[in-house]
């Protein structure tokens, strides 16, 4: 099937070989692009194209028929994962519809591979023949593309990308150990625009993420070629299908898709009527895989309760081989050292984080916020989510949560902060993420026990897909009338 999709894919790119031939890298040139500007070749035929392309992404409804206003971006990945060499050739097409109100004459990828020298390599890059003036800039992290015309609000674009990676060898949620590929943050995405603030885009700090993402449908075709038994892959969604070595994904509404893939891992399930979750632990900590599930599947129900509804229903728990833990949408990494610190009670770091994490499922997936420019939106609420998961399951583990988790560290700092006033890790963690749920606690001490939920449960029903602000935050609370939290602001905001 991936053949078929692929000649497709090629024809369509056919038209601009030659361009990109002298003007773009190619697939096997690493580093950065410095400043390329060229015309953008046409995709002549709009994807989905084919009864080829059709039976690729099964049940996804095409877009192209008409225009959907409110349609999320949709990102259509097929990808060819060489496990071995641990290198993936990526043909991709984003279908972008203008739902900022505006007309747009400069779109952005961001290329979040590129992040690392030598992991990504564009072969070719096309757009939509309703844009034949369409000028493409290429810099190190991020293609913009110069739409002639303009795209009106309610159109939609489509833009066809061929690129490679190289994955590199490390810790880092993008690469590989000699036991796994973890694959975060690994594909070019449209980040969201904001009225007051247009495209919301970041640097890395030294500390912390720095992305931001918009909902958006994603549909992903994986293959191994070369063909290899006995992968097991981990990802943000179930898996909808599988033919020979091709394996598909789809997930709609959904912040970013992430992959963990390993011959190592065991697969450990538990579910409820609200989620299921599968715990990916390598071998030596199989009897902890449960334990995660279950603990998350527990959580989740604790979660909705006090924050609402969650329309996710799916979270893979990957453990791997990275410095700590990492929040995506639908699955989330946990270092091996939380397991390897496990014990028998509920009084350690693996507990802790297995709750944390799929809290991240509230503030994070379903209310999004800035990651970089207020961290705490996210971090505070999941850390503190932790202490009331405990006041329900554990009640005589509170005041054990307090030390443990925060006295301890004797939290300062503005909780506000932004990643990129913090160069070390502990700093940020005591002031976002502890000092954070001292905040928090004040927060609530303040209002009261029925106006604080109320509050909790109207900000993380608040997103509605967008990003949301600290502002934001305090406007779900000052819904409760009489109640001054000034001095509150005061005390832990900067
Ligand atoms: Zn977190």
């Amino acid at each position: 099937m991936r053949s078929a999709v692929r000649v497709w894919a090629y024809l369509a790119v056919l038209a601009m070989i030659s361009l990109a031939a002298c003007t773009l890298p190619a697939a096997d040139t690493p580093g950065p692009m410095a400043g390329n500007t060229l015309a953008a070749p046409t995709i002549d035929q709009p994807h989905p194209p084919s009864e080829e392309s059709a039976l690729l992404w099964g049940e996804i409804t095409p877009t192209t028929s008409a225009d959907d206003p409110l349609m999320p971006p949709q990102y259509y990945l097929d990808v060819a994962l060489d496990y071995t060499a641990k290198t993936l050739t990526v043909l991709q097409t984003i279908s972008y519809t203008n739902n900022t109100g505006h007309p747009i004459t400069n779109l952005p990828l961001v290329l979040p591979p590129s992040s690392t020298e030598g992991v990504f390599s564009l072969g070719a890059l096309q757009i939509d023949r309703g844009f034949p003036g369409t000028q493409v800039n290429i810099d190190h992290a991020q293609i913009e593309l110069h739409l002639d015309p303009a795209l009106e609000p309610g159109r939609h674009v489509e833009i066809n990308l061929d690129y490679a990676l190289n994955l590199p060898q490390g810790s880092g949620a993008l690469g590989y150990t000699d036991r796994q590929v973890l694959l975060a943050d690994w594909f070019p995405i449209i980040p969201p625009y904001q009225e007051d603030a247009g495209w919301v885009i970041h640097p890395p700090g030294q500390v912390g993420e720095h992305r931001v993402y918009q909902l958006s449908h994603f549909h992903l075709n994986l293959c191994l070629e070369p063909a290899q038994e006995g992968l097991i892959i981990a990802a943000s969604a179930p898996l909808s299908n599988q033919q020979g070595n091709c394996y598909r994904y789809s997930a709609r509404d959904r912040r970013n898709f992430t992959l963990g893939i390993s011959p190592y891992y065991q697969v450990s399930s538990a579910s409820s009527a609200l989620v299921t979750v599968h715990a990916y632990t390598f071998p030596e900590h199989t009897s902890l895989g449960l334990r995660a599930a279950e603990l998350a599947v527990t959580a989740w129900a604790s979660f909705s309760d006090l924050y609402g509804d969650n329309q996710r229903d799916f979270l893979s728990i990957v453990e791997a081989d990275i410095f700590d833990g990492l929040e995506t949408d639908g699955l989330v990494f946990l270092s091996e050292w939380y397991y390897q610190t496990a014990d028998p009670t509920p009084q350690n770091y693996f507990e802790l984080l297995v709750v944390h994490e799929t809290a991240h499922q509230w503030f994070y997936a379903l209310v999004h916020n800035d990651q970089a420019q207020e961290p705490w939106l996210d971090e505070a609420l999941a850390t503190y989510s932790e202490l009331l998961f405990y006041e329900r399951h554990h009640p005589e583990l509170v005041g054990w949560w307090w030390d443990f988790r925060v006295m301890t560290h004797q939290p300062e700092g503005a909780v506000n902060a932004t990643i990129y006033e913090h160069s070390q890790y502990r700093p940020y963690i005591n002031a976002v993420y502890l000092l954070g749920a001292q905040f928090m606690q004040a927060w609530r001490d303040e209002l009261g026990e029925a106006a604080f939920f109320e509050g909790m449960q109207r900000h993380a029903q608040s997103g509605a897909g967008k990003v949301r602000s600290a502002e934001d935050f305090k406007a779900a609370f000052f819904a409760t009338p009489d109640v001054d939290l000034s001095h509150i602001l005061a005390e832990f905001f900067r």
